[in-house]
């Protein structure tokens, strides 16, 4: 079994950002030159997410819509603010959208449903994040 790992740098414009992030592994997977496998995708941050889902701008404006509702910006607003920090919110968007995905190679690619892509979902952006991928196969 061969096993390859990358760590992918992100710095969002915005605070709250969808990026895809498909490219990128797919480059990670074809530096891996492994076959048949799986691949581990996940933000190393408990304020940003990595999911998958529709390469679609309305849909990317509803998820943002839609954790915004579950758990809006409030500096005042969370127990976990009460540290100093105001990205209570971010803890729990990041719980909504999800830690991790993990996808099967196959042939060489990624073995996606037809619409599927890969997206880092922002919560408290504007600085140095991480995205780990880790492919393992042969
Ligand atoms: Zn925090």
């Amino acid at each position: 079994m061969r096993a390859h790992t990358a760590y992918l740098r992100l710095n969002t414009g915005e605070r709250y950002e969808i990026v895809n992030i498909t490219d990128r592994v797919e480059a990670e997977l074809s530096k891996s030159g492994i076959r048949e496998g799986l691949c581990l995708v996940n933000s190393m941050h408990i304020t940003s997410s990595v999911f998958i889902n529709d390469d679609e701008k309305g849909l990317h404006a509803d998820f943002l819509a839609w954790v915004e509702r579950l758990a809006p910006f409030a500096r005042d607003g969370y127990a976990h603010n009460m540290t100093g920090e105001d990205n209570g919110d971010a803890h729990l968007k990041r719980t909504i959208m999800g830690r991790e995905v993990v996808v099967a190679v196959t042939k060489g690619r990624l073995d996606f449903g037809p619409w599927e892509r890969i997206f880092y979902g922002e919560f408290d952006g504007r600085r140095d994040k991480r995205v780990l991928v880790k492919i393992i196969g042969e």
